[in-house]
Protein backbone atom coordinates (compact mmCIF):
# COMPACT_ATOMS: atom_id res chain seq x y z
CA UNK A 1 0.00 0.00 0.00
CA UNK A 2 1.44 3.43 -0.60
CA UNK A 3 -0.89 6.47 -0.48
CA UNK A 4 -3.13 4.69 2.47
CA UNK A 5 -0.55 3.49 4.59
CA UNK A 6 1.67 7.41 4.69
CA UNK A 7 -1.85 8.76 5.31
CA UNK A 8 -3.95 7.05 7.99
CA UNK A 9 -1.69 5.93 10.87
CA UNK A 10 -3.87 5.70 14.24
CA UNK A 11 -0.93 5.87 16.00
CA UNK A 12 -1.66 9.66 16.68
CA UNK A 13 -4.56 8.97 18.32
CA UNK A 14 -6.99 12.10 16.82
CA UNK A 15 -4.19 12.86 14.12
CA UNK A 16 -3.19 16.24 15.64
CA UNK A 17 -7.12 16.89 14.42
CA UNK A 18 -9.49 18.52 16.60
CA UNK A 19 -11.62 16.11 18.02
CA UNK A 20 -14.55 14.71 16.11
CA UNK A 21 -18.25 14.30 16.98
CA UNK A 22 -18.61 10.34 15.58
CA UNK A 23 -21.74 7.68 15.60
CA UNK A 24 -21.04 4.77 16.16
CA UNK A 25 -23.79 1.89 14.96
CA UNK A 26 -23.95 -1.83 17.03
CA UNK A 27 -21.69 -0.09 19.35
CA UNK A 28 -22.94 -2.09 22.06
CA UNK A 29 -20.65 -4.66 21.69
CA UNK A 30 -17.66 -6.29 19.83
CA UNK A 31 -16.04 -4.74 16.96
CA UNK A 32 -18.50 -1.38 17.43
CA UNK A 33 -18.21 -1.17 21.25
CA UNK A 34 -14.22 -1.63 20.44
CA UNK A 35 -14.23 1.04 17.74
CA UNK A 36 -16.13 3.46 20.20
CA UNK A 37 -13.44 2.65 22.95
CA UNK A 38 -10.34 3.64 21.21
CA UNK A 39 -12.13 6.64 19.74
CA UNK A 40 -12.97 7.94 22.70
CA UNK A 41 -9.27 7.22 24.27
CA UNK A 42 -8.26 9.46 21.39
CA UNK A 43 -10.45 11.97 22.73
CA UNK A 44 -13.18 12.17 20.56
CA UNK A 45 -17.22 12.63 21.50
CA UNK A 46 -18.78 8.89 20.23
CA UNK A 47 -22.60 8.67 20.03
CA UNK A 48 -22.96 4.81 21.28
CA UNK A 49 -25.61 3.87 18.77
CA UNK A 50 -28.07 0.29 19.46
CA UNK A 51 -30.94 -0.97 18.84
CA UNK A 52 -31.27 -1.90 22.56
CA UNK A 53 -31.72 0.98 25.24
CA UNK A 54 -30.30 -1.25 28.02
CA UNK A 55 -27.35 -2.69 26.36
CA UNK A 56 -26.85 1.01 24.40
CA UNK A 57 -26.87 2.71 28.13
CA UNK A 58 -24.91 0.36 29.40
CA UNK A 59 -21.72 0.58 27.33
CA UNK A 60 -22.09 4.51 27.10
CA UNK A 61 -21.75 4.73 30.86
CA UNK A 62 -19.00 2.05 30.30
CA UNK A 63 -17.11 3.80 27.73
CA UNK A 64 -17.58 7.17 28.69
CA UNK A 65 -19.54 7.99 25.67
CA UNK A 66 -23.36 8.96 24.79
CA UNK A 67 -26.53 6.67 23.94
CA UNK A 68 -28.69 7.01 20.92
CA UNK A 69 -31.38 4.62 20.16
CA UNK A 70 -30.77 3.52 16.46
CA UNK A 71 -32.11 0.47 15.17
CA UNK A 72 -31.28 0.28 11.09
CA UNK A 73 -33.77 -1.53 10.40
CA UNK A 74 -36.84 1.12 11.66
CA UNK A 75 -37.40 3.85 9.75
CA UNK A 76 -38.53 6.17 12.65
CA UNK A 77 -35.67 5.35 15.03
CA UNK A 78 -32.84 6.10 12.41
CA UNK A 79 -35.28 9.72 12.00
CA UNK A 80 -35.39 9.99 15.82
CA UNK A 81 -31.84 9.56 15.67
CA UNK A 82 -30.56 11.86 13.09
CA UNK A 83 -32.99 14.23 15.01
CA UNK A 84 -31.09 14.12 18.23
CA UNK A 85 -27.70 14.30 17.42
CA UNK A 86 -28.47 17.43 15.12
CA UNK A 87 -30.32 18.68 18.12
CA UNK A 88 -26.92 18.09 20.44
CA UNK A 89 -24.99 20.10 17.95
CA UNK A 90 -24.25 17.84 14.52
CA UNK A 91 -21.76 15.01 13.50
CA UNK A 92 -18.65 14.80 11.93
CA UNK A 93 -18.27 10.79 11.26
CA UNK A 94 -20.70 8.25 10.88
CA UNK A 95 -19.63 4.72 11.22
CA UNK A 96 -22.21 2.07 10.06
CA UNK A 97 -20.85 -0.67 11.62
CA UNK A 98 -24.08 -2.94 12.68
CA UNK A 99 -24.38 -5.98 10.52
CA UNK A 100 -26.09 -9.85 10.77
CA UNK A 101 -24.52 -12.58 8.93
CA UNK A 102 -28.03 -14.19 8.21
CA UNK A 103 -28.87 -18.14 7.16
CA UNK A 104 -25.96 -19.63 6.63
CA UNK A 105 -27.59 -22.35 4.49
CA UNK A 106 -26.46 -24.13 1.44
CA UNK A 107 -26.41 -22.17 -1.87
CA UNK A 108 -29.08 -24.54 -3.30
CA UNK A 109 -31.13 -24.05 -0.18
CA UNK A 110 -30.60 -20.30 -0.28
CA UNK A 111 -33.96 -18.50 -0.62
CA UNK A 112 -34.88 -14.77 -1.38
CA UNK A 113 -36.05 -13.98 1.64
CA UNK A 114 -32.58 -15.21 3.32
CA UNK A 115 -31.32 -12.51 1.46
CA UNK A 116 -34.06 -9.96 2.13
CA UNK A 117 -33.29 -10.53 6.00
CA UNK A 118 -29.78 -9.66 5.57
CA UNK A 119 -30.11 -7.07 2.83
CA UNK A 120 -32.70 -5.26 5.37
CA UNK A 121 -29.41 -4.53 7.80
CA UNK A 122 -26.43 -4.96 6.12
CA UNK A 123 -27.37 -2.64 2.67
CA UNK A 124 -31.01 -0.99 3.45
CA UNK A 125 -30.02 -0.34 6.55
CA UNK A 126 -26.42 1.15 5.43
CA UNK A 127 -28.55 3.00 2.80
CA UNK A 128 -31.08 4.40 5.57
CA UNK A 129 -28.71 5.64 7.98
CA UNK A 130 -26.90 7.37 5.33
CA UNK A 131 -29.58 9.38 4.05
CA UNK A 132 -31.16 10.75 7.33
CA UNK A 133 -27.43 11.57 7.95
CA UNK A 134 -26.14 13.03 5.04
CA UNK A 135 -27.95 16.59 6.00
CA UNK A 136 -26.38 16.48 9.44
CA UNK A 137 -22.92 15.63 8.18
CA UNK A 138 -23.35 18.09 5.47
CA UNK A 139 -22.59 20.83 7.90
CA UNK A 140 -19.48 19.14 9.62
CA UNK A 141 -15.81 20.85 8.08
CA UNK A 142 -14.79 17.20 7.28
CA UNK A 143 -17.41 14.92 7.13
CA UNK A 144 -16.53 11.16 7.33
CA UNK A 145 -18.66 8.07 6.61
CA UNK A 146 -16.63 4.45 7.11
CA UNK A 147 -19.09 1.61 6.31
CA UNK A 148 -18.20 -1.45 7.81
CA UNK A 149 -17.79 -4.34 4.87
CA UNK A 150 -16.15 -7.47 4.73
CA UNK A 151 -13.10 -9.21 2.65
CA UNK A 152 -16.13 -11.77 2.46
CA UNK A 153 -17.91 -9.27 -0.46
CA UNK A 154 -14.43 -8.94 -2.15
CA UNK A 155 -14.93 -10.57 -5.36
CA UNK A 156 -11.29 -10.75 -5.77
CA UNK A 157 -10.76 -12.60 -2.21
CA UNK A 158 -13.39 -14.69 -1.78
CA UNK A 159 -12.16 -16.34 -5.92
CA UNK A 160 -8.56 -16.22 -4.57
CA UNK A 161 -7.32 -20.00 -3.45
CA UNK A 162 -4.78 -18.52 -1.18
CA UNK A 163 -7.45 -16.60 1.18
CA UNK A 164 -9.66 -18.10 3.95
CA UNK A 165 -12.97 -16.02 2.27
CA UNK A 166 -12.41 -18.47 -0.95
CA UNK A 167 -13.01 -21.36 1.78
CA UNK A 168 -16.54 -20.00 2.83
CA UNK A 169 -19.43 -20.03 0.34
CA UNK A 170 -22.63 -18.60 1.04
CA UNK A 171 -25.21 -15.95 -0.70
CA UNK A 172 -26.50 -13.98 1.96
CA UNK A 173 -23.88 -12.25 4.04
CA UNK A 174 -21.00 -12.19 0.71
CA UNK A 175 -23.42 -10.27 -1.07
CA UNK A 176 -24.66 -7.68 1.22
CA UNK A 177 -21.33 -7.18 1.43
CA UNK A 178 -20.46 -6.66 -2.26
CA UNK A 179 -23.80 -4.42 -2.69
CA UNK A 180 -22.17 -2.76 0.40
CA UNK A 181 -18.88 -1.68 -1.22
CA UNK A 182 -20.66 -0.35 -4.37
CA UNK A 183 -22.91 1.88 -2.36
CA UNK A 184 -19.58 2.85 -0.71
CA UNK A 185 -18.20 4.03 -4.25
CA UNK A 186 -21.11 5.61 -5.67
CA UNK A 187 -21.68 7.36 -2.27
CA UNK A 188 -18.33 8.43 -2.46
CA UNK A 189 -18.82 9.74 -5.88
CA UNK A 190 -22.31 11.59 -5.46
CA UNK A 191 -20.88 13.47 -2.19
CA UNK A 192 -16.88 14.15 -2.91
CA UNK A 193 -16.74 16.38 -0.23
CA UNK A 194 -17.25 13.45 2.19
CA UNK A 195 -13.99 11.09 2.57
CA UNK A 196 -16.67 7.39 2.45
CA UNK A 197 -14.86 4.45 2.37
CA UNK A 198 -15.42 0.89 2.84
CA UNK A 199 -13.23 -1.56 5.09
CA UNK A 200 -12.66 -4.63 6.10
CA UNK A 201 -12.04 -5.94 9.92
CA UNK A 202 -10.47 -9.24 9.10
CA UNK A 203 -12.00 -12.14 10.44
CA UNK A 204 -12.49 -11.32 14.27
CA UNK A 205 -13.26 -12.99 17.62
CA UNK A 206 -16.80 -11.84 18.16
CA UNK A 207 -20.33 -13.33 18.80
CA UNK A 208 -20.89 -12.76 14.99
CA UNK A 209 -18.78 -16.18 14.63
CA UNK A 210 -19.09 -17.53 17.72
CA UNK A 211 -15.66 -16.36 18.38
CA UNK A 212 -14.07 -18.20 15.95
CA UNK A 213 -11.82 -15.60 14.24
CA UNK A 214 -8.56 -15.32 14.52
CA UNK A 215 -7.94 -11.25 15.52
CA UNK A 216 -8.73 -9.67 18.66
CA UNK A 217 -11.40 -6.82 18.48
CA UNK A 218 -8.97 -4.17 18.74
CA UNK A 219 -6.95 -5.72 16.03
CA UNK A 220 -10.48 -5.81 14.14
CA UNK A 221 -10.94 -2.67 15.04
CA UNK A 222 -7.81 -0.86 13.57
CA UNK A 223 -8.63 -0.04 10.71
CA UNK A 224 -12.35 1.43 11.48
CA UNK A 225 -10.34 3.16 13.72
CA UNK A 226 -8.11 4.63 11.51
CA UNK A 227 -10.70 5.52 8.28
CA UNK A 228 -13.23 7.40 11.17
CA UNK A 229 -10.23 10.02 11.75
CA UNK A 230 -9.81 10.69 7.99
CA UNK A 231 -9.27 14.22 7.25
CA UNK A 232 -9.78 16.04 3.54
CA UNK A 233 -6.49 14.95 2.28
CA UNK A 234 -7.12 11.06 2.76
CA UNK A 235 -8.72 8.36 0.45
CA UNK A 236 -12.21 8.17 -0.70
CA UNK A 237 -14.20 5.57 -2.24
CA UNK A 238 -11.72 2.91 -0.96
CA UNK A 239 -11.54 -0.09 0.48
CA UNK A 240 -9.88 -0.95 3.12
CA UNK A 241 -8.08 -3.42 5.51
CA UNK A 242 -5.72 -2.73 8.00
CA UNK A 243 -2.96 -3.89 5.94
CA UNK A 244 -4.07 -1.53 2.89
CA UNK A 245 -6.46 -1.73 -0.12
CA UNK A 246 -8.68 -4.46 -0.48
CA UNK A 247 -9.10 -5.98 -3.90
CA UNK A 248 -12.85 -5.03 -5.16
P1 LIG B 1 -21.61 -8.76 16.33
O1 LIG B 1 -20.73 -9.24 17.43
O2 LIG B 1 -22.69 -9.67 15.88
O3 LIG B 1 -22.21 -7.32 16.70
C1 LIG B 1 -23.07 -6.73 15.77
C2 LIG B 1 -23.61 -5.43 16.32
O4 LIG B 1 -24.56 -4.93 15.37
C3 LIG B 1 -24.36 -5.59 17.64
O5 LIG B 1 -24.17 -4.43 18.42
C4 LIG B 1 -25.80 -5.69 17.19
O6 LIG B 1 -26.74 -5.30 18.18
C5 LIG B 1 -25.78 -4.68 16.06
N1 LIG B 1 -26.95 -4.77 15.19
C6 LIG B 1 -27.41 -5.83 14.47
N2 LIG B 1 -28.54 -5.51 13.84
C7 LIG B 1 -28.82 -4.22 14.15
C8 LIG B 1 -29.85 -3.33 13.82
N3 LIG B 1 -30.89 -3.69 13.05
N4 LIG B 1 -29.80 -2.06 14.31
C9 LIG B 1 -28.80 -1.66 15.10
N5 LIG B 1 -27.79 -2.48 15.49
C10 LIG B 1 -27.81 -3.75 15.01
O7 LIG B 1 -20.73 -8.46 15.02
P2 LIG B 1 -19.23 -7.89 14.83
O8 LIG B 1 -18.31 -9.03 14.61
O9 LIG B 1 -18.91 -6.87 15.84
O10 LIG B 1 -19.43 -7.19 13.39
C11 LIG B 1 -19.55 -5.80 13.24
C12 LIG B 1 -19.46 -5.48 11.76
O11 LIG B 1 -18.21 -5.99 11.25
C13 LIG B 1 -20.55 -6.13 10.92
O12 LIG B 1 -20.96 -5.24 9.91
C14 LIG B 1 -19.84 -7.34 10.29
O13 LIG B 1 -20.43 -7.71 9.07
C15 LIG B 1 -18.45 -6.80 10.12
N6 LIG B 1 -17.39 -7.81 10.02
C16 LIG B 1 -17.16 -8.66 11.06
C17 LIG B 1 -16.11 -9.58 10.95
C18 LIG B 1 -15.79 -10.55 12.05
O14 LIG B 1 -15.00 -11.48 11.80
N7 LIG B 1 -16.33 -10.39 13.25
C19 LIG B 1 -15.32 -9.64 9.79
C20 LIG B 1 -15.60 -8.73 8.76
C21 LIG B 1 -16.63 -7.82 8.89
P3 LIG B 1 -27.40 -6.37 19.21
O15 LIG B 1 -26.41 -6.57 20.32
O16 LIG B 1 -28.67 -5.68 19.62
O17 LIG B 1 -27.65 -7.64 18.42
Amino acid sequence: MSEQSNDTNTSSNSGGRAPRRILITGANKSLGRETARALIEAGHDVWIGARDPERGAAAAKDLGGRFVQIDVTDDASVAAAAETIAAAGGLDVLVNNAGILGSKSPVGETTPDDLREVYETNVFGVVRVTQAFVPVLAKSEAPVIVNVSSGMGSLGRTTDPERIESKIVGLPYTSSKSALNMITSQYAKAYPEMRINAVDPGYTATDFNAHSGPQSVEEGAEIIVRAAQFGPDDPTGAYLDREGTVPW
